[in-house]
């Protein structure tokens, strides 16, 4: 399967086998809630379109929901899907479980009770707009509260976590999601790097739980090859 991933400010975009706008794979774009919350905004939503459409065409888009407590309003989402599926794109979702990404990667505690319930809240949120969501790679927890320390008991952490995570995925985000979109169907962006199973990502449950597979993405440095410039690409992909 090819792979490209091309990002701009705030936007993944990747290409999967089973072409329609190209013969042999098809582009999804990703955008994270700080992009999506600025699709309220009809001028930059348009502007920002015409900047990709320009250069590469866009089978589907998912939609990020949640990201750093942000989380999108109805209105602004509704709009979006409105805006994509006009241009005749397949909608998806995405979430991000953190609490504060540029805090070293704070995510929630999923032994906290109010964490867990906003987890689920998130989860719910996200599968009443889309069939299908991902889950960025901050699907883990590296919390040493008191309450995690008490819960763990006399697990190791790794055991703890995984566990943990493994019951969380179940029991916060894909039962409640499937309650309320039974077709519900989720993918997680932690497979995006071959190397990265191989990685030391505390409770990282996403293979335990057999999460969808959204295909392999490879990122590049910035400024790796440019398959293509704008004011708003920074970061431009090649074909693996
Ligand atoms: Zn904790």
């Amino acid at each position: 399967m090819k792979k490209i991933l091309l990002s701009l400010i705030g936007l993944l975009l990747f290409l999967q086998a089973g072409a329609q706008q190209y013969q042999n794979f098809k582009v999804s774009i990703y955008t994270r809630a700080y992009e999506v919350e600025k699709m309220k905004d009809s001028h930059w939503l348009d502007s920002t379109w015409r900047v990709i459409s320009e250069q590469v065409q866009p089978d589907k888009i998912y939609l990020e929901t949640h990201r750093d407590l942000l989380i999108v309003p109805d209105a602004t989402l509704s709009k979006a899907i409105r805006f994509f599926k006009e241009k005749g794109l397949e909608i998806g979702g995405g979430i991000t479980y953190t609490i504060d990404e540029s805090n070293s990667f704070e995510t929630f505690c999923y032994t906290n009770p109010e964490h867990r319930k906003k987890v689920q809240e998130i989860a719910e949120y996200t599968a009443r707009y889309f069939d299908d969501f991902i889950l960025d790679d901050f699907f883990f927890t590296s919390c040493k509260c008191s309450l995690c320390v008490e819960a763990k008991g006399d697990m190791s952490w790794t055991e703890y976590r995984l566990k943990l995570m493994t019951e969380a995925g179940k029991s916060l985000v894909l039962g409640p999601a499937r309650k309320v979109n039974p077709g519900s169907l989720l993918g997680t962006t932690l497979a995006k790097l071959p190397e990265l199973q191989y990685f030391q990502i505390p409770g990282q449950p996403s293979f335990r739980i057999q999460f969808r597979r959204m295909g392999r993405q490879r990122r590049f440095p910035y400024g790796h090859v440019p398959l293509c410039r704008t004011t708003l690409a920074n970061l431009v992909c090649q074909s693996s």
